[in-house]
């Protein structure tokens, strides 16, 4: 057997594994029965830990609280000597000493200088706090090689976009997030292969597509739901290789043209019409219970060339994920994730990538190898609590070690950890980089002030708005057909007609609405982007049972929300 780096850790965990079997236990947050299975086990064995107290729901709020993929601020750049202010993810309330793009990733300063010794007599986080506290993290994280992204935040290779969170190898992006080898995209989420396309839900090789959800491979279509290479359709659900229909029913090319002639979708009044019949359409029709494509062995939904994945959504050419959510890709033997990918061997992370594994308990690092509770970091090895690190290895808080020294050391606080019931779970909610109400967690796991306040994680109070000098309009009021808008209408500050708040328009987005004969938007685009998750709130499953054939199934529709939930036989018979 091998000798063991760290033993009295490696001692204490045996002792705790071996007596683990499977059994259901309360979560230690949300009191809730949760189930420890036999392969939440084998992964804890693989990635020695011990099992987690917290339910795979509470576990994934507090990565997600970690992810702000939607809000933006005006906030101080920390740089001593500046005084402007940058656009950021990052909420003014948060006590966090940011640095602006450019001076974050410069070597103008050294992460080691703020490195701290370990000191045995205190708790691990509460040190671990003392170093995020002092240390200077980015107010703008965006991947290289993007030009003209000023209102965009991570990504890679991406030409101008705007409000665009995360995304890859795409062009011309206005409020959405991950795109990827896309152009021409307005209020999208979740795109690959996509051109010219307004408010899409996961469509995958699709042009002139407005209104589209879970659909591939369709040409000029408004309104489709799960359609596959379609051409020429409006208002359609679950329909294959067809051409010219209207709400599922066919028509002459001709006849098509003329009828499409007649609906004018520029206006907000047709519009709004349209899009509740739509909705009322998909639910007269089978829905898939969860939509596994070319996947087996899989639980979950929207999984795309995968295996042996469990309760995962989102995922695409995966293997033996488990927990896994959020654009995860080409990951393998991996637990509790999210918006990851390109890597292996990660247990309770979050926004990690780029060739790493064996990753535990971090957030926002990639290239990294053998690293436990590591922010912000890149090609990093053997780090335990460290953050804003590059090309760094053996370090603890900073401090580099010799790497005998470095095990030593961590032996002792792992135990530590262990031996206190501190050891095993993500990094607590308040370290996050974003207030809580501008986390992703926040759509997911709405909480209000009194709550965070309670749990003291950091919520932004609204922030005044810089419309407060400009005329406003309510949104009812705008011009209803988009050809009579004018370009002064970008002067005006439209307050949104659900949320209430301000929000204004810019040039570039009334053009696209122009050419695409849209109506303007009535609502803030995070407000458009809540609306966008309520369509996708598919993030869990249920059982249910077929609507057609009565079997047991897992569903990620409930048909007491109106739904017909098809399982995978029954679906297929209905609608190839
Ligand atoms: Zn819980
Ligand atoms: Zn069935």
């Amino acid at each position: 057997m091998k000798e063991s780096k760290t033993p009295n850790f490696d001692l204490l965990l045996d002792r705790i594994l071996k007596d683990l079997i499977p059994h259901e236990r309360v979560c230690l947050d949300c009191k809730i029965e949760f189930k420890i299975e036999k392969e939440d086990i084998d992964f804890l064995k693989m990635f020695r830990c011990s099992a987690p107290k917290l339910c795979p729901d509470c576990r994934q709020r507090n990565r997600l609280a970690f992810a702000n993929y939607s809000n933006i601020y005006k906030r101080k750049c920390n740089v001593p000597g500046h005084t402007d202010t940058m656009i950021s993810p990052v909420a003014p309330i948060m006590p966090w000493i940011t640095y602006d793009h450019e001076t974050y990733y410069s070597d103008l300063w050294d992460p080691i200088d703020y490195g701290l010794e370990v000191d045995n007599d205190k708790p691990f986080f509460d040190q671990y706090l003392d170093l995020l506290k002092k240390i200077p993290q980015p107010g703008v994280r965006r991947g290289s090689n993007s030009i003209n992204c000023d209102f965009s935040f991570y990504g890679k290779n991406m030409k101008d976009c705007y409000y665009l969170f995360g995304g890859r190898d795409s062009e011309d992006i206005m409020f959405s997030s991950s795109i990827y080898s896309s152009r021409h995209i307005v209020d999208s989420y979740f795109l690959r292969k996509v051109e010219n396309a307004y408010e899409n839900i996961i469509t995958i090789d699709c042009f002139k597509t407005k209104y589209a959800y879970f659909s591939s491979n369709c040409v000029e279509c408004d309104f489709i739901y799960d359609c596959r290479n379609c051409q020429n359709c409006l208002g359609c659900v679950n329909l294959r290789n067809k051409n010219y229909c209207i709400f599922n029913e066919q028509f002459e090319k001709e006849e098509y043209f003329k009828k499409r002639e007649e609906i004018d979708l520029g206006s907000r009044a047709t519009f709004d019409e349209y899009k509740n019949k739509f909705w009322k359409f998909v639910k007269t029709n089978p829905v898939r219970a969860t939509r596994l494509l070319k996947s087996e062995n899989c639980v979950g939904n929207e999984i795309i060339e995968s295996r042996d994945c469990t309760n995962s959504y989102q995922v695409s050419n995966c293997e033996n994920v488990r927990y896994g959510a959020f654009a995860i890709m080409n990951q393998k033997d991996s637990m509790d994730i999210g918006h990851s990918g390109s890597s292996g061997r990660f247990y309770n992370c979050q926004n990690i990538g780029t060739n790493s594994s064996d990753i535990k308990f971090s957030f926002a690092i990639k290239e990294c190898l053998d690293c436990e509770y590591t922010m912000s970091s890149t090609n990093c090895r053997n780090c335990f609590g460290c953050v804003a690190l590059k090309n760094a290895s053996y370090m603890i808080f900073n401090k580099k070690y010799e790497p005998n020294e470095y095990y030593k050391r961590i032996d002792q606080i792992k135990t530590k950890m262990l031996e206190e019931g501190t050891y095993g779970e993500f990094l607590p909610m308040n370290f996050s980089p974003c207030a809580y109400n501008s986390s992703f967690a926040h759509v997911i796991y709405p909480m209000t002030e009194d709550e965070a306040q309670k749990r003291g994680v950091f919520w932004q109070k609204d922030v005044e708005a810089d419309t407060k000098n400009l005329k406003s309009l309510n949104a009812n009021e705008l011009p209803d057909n988009i050809s009579e808008v004018e370009y002064n209408i970008c002067d005006v500050a439209i307050i949104g007609e659900y949320s209430g708040k301000p929000f204004r328009l810019i040039k570039r987005e009334i053009d696209f609405y122009k050419q695409n004969k849209i109506p303007l938007p009535v609502d803030t685009p995070y407000q458009r982007m809540l609306d966008r998750f309520t369509i996708l709130n598919n993030f869990k499953i249920f059982e249910e049972t077929c609507y057609s054939c009565g079997i047991v199934i897992k569903s990620a529709y409930k048909k007491s929300d109106g739904y017909k939930p098809y399982c995978g036989k029954c679906y297929q018979q209905e609608v190839y």
